[in-house]
């Protein structure tokens, strides 16, 4: 039996629809899990946005579960920032997740607005003088793309709890190994702040292996030779993603971690099921 764990679920903000009635139902399976928190992604611009600040403000009013926003700092002025900020904080939310964000569809390299928080250790340094906000910044096991090398990576890391955030969530990672080089290098560069592995159970692999190019998150072959033929077997799919996830998390486990965050991509049953091989379970009053 593993010790009890710390878990979290990110979310991305629906369209209206059958997304929106997909994303509440998703939330109500996973809730009785009792996360810490579930975390609510903040578009690059426009209607996302929009759509981010509706779902957030419904989280909260609904109650239960604590949710966490993401907020980025790309293409708005700090005042505009900080703005919304003291809002989300009046309407009660406690938790940010304080990224830099990218341009809009990766189709530039990052550029600040000229009167906006130039990266996510400046707009954690203004979180802090806003609200008491429980920060989680973004962590990168295998090297942000824009950054030199690691050990740069890490300075940025380090910074951004120098200027106050209390966790790192990371960019999810394939091989157990890959996570533990990184949290000794993490350790060795002074950096003492939670790190908390971030989980991807993987519905769909073409598209994931897609993504993964983009962002930085390598795709080893022994992964690839799993889903090889399964583009058009879900169900299957879903059994080999599910052992696969939780097999993952087992071997964190036995080298110490004691929490995740699961990208949900707002479908319960691969989460939910990784959790019970983890051993948790929903709490009986609202699993009733
Ligand atoms: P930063 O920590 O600011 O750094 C990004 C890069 O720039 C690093 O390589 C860093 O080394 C370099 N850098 C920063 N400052 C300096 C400096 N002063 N000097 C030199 N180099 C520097 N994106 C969204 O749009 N919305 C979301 O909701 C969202 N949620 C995410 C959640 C998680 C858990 C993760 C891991 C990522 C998320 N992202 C999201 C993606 C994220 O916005 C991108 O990865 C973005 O490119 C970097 O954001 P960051 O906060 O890590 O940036």
């Amino acid at each position: 039996m593993n010790p009890r764990l710390d878990i979290s679920f990110e979310f991305f903000p629906p369209a209206a629809g059958p997304a929106e009635v997909g994303f509440w139902a998703a939330l109500d399976r996973l809730a009785p899990l009792e996360p810490a928190f579930i975390s609510l992604t903040y578009g690059a611009g426009g209607t996302t946005r929009e759509r981010s600040d509706r779902t957030l403000r419904a989280l909260l009013a609904r109650g239960g579960v604590a949710p966490a926003g993401h907020l980025t700092c790309v293409g708005t002025p700090r005042n505009e920032t900080d703005a919304l900020a003291r809002d989300w904080a009046r309407a009660g939310l406690t938790r940010v997740v304080a990224l830099r964000g990218d341009m809009p569809g990766l189709k530039a390299p990052y550029a600040p607005h000229p009167q906006g928080y130039r990266n996510a250790a400046e707009l954690v340094a203004g979180l802090r003088r806003i609200a008491p906000f429980d920060i989680s910044v973004a962590a990168y096991p295998e090297c942000h793309p824009d950054s030199a090398d690691l050990a740069s990576d890490l300075d940025n890391l380090k910074r951004k709890f120098d200027a106050g955030a209390d966790r790192a969530l990371t960019q999810y990672f394939f091989d157990a190994e890959t996570f533990l080089r990184f949290r000794d290098r993490a350790a060795s560069a002074g950096i003492a702040a939670p790190l908390v592995p971030g989980i991807l159970p993987i519905a769909n692999f073409a598209r994931i292996s897609a993504f993964s190019a983009r962002c930085g998150a390598s795709i080893p072959a022994w992964l690839a030779a799993r889903f090889e033929g399964l583009d058009a077997d879900p169900e299957t799919r879903a059994l080999v993603a599910a052992t696969t996830a939780s097999e993952l998390c087992q071997r964190l486990i036995a080298e110490g971690v004691t929490g995740f965050h699961f990208y949900t991509l707002n479908q319960a049953p691969l989460s939910l099921a990784v959790c019970r091989m983890l051993g948790l379970r929903p709490t009986l009053q609202e699993a009733a």
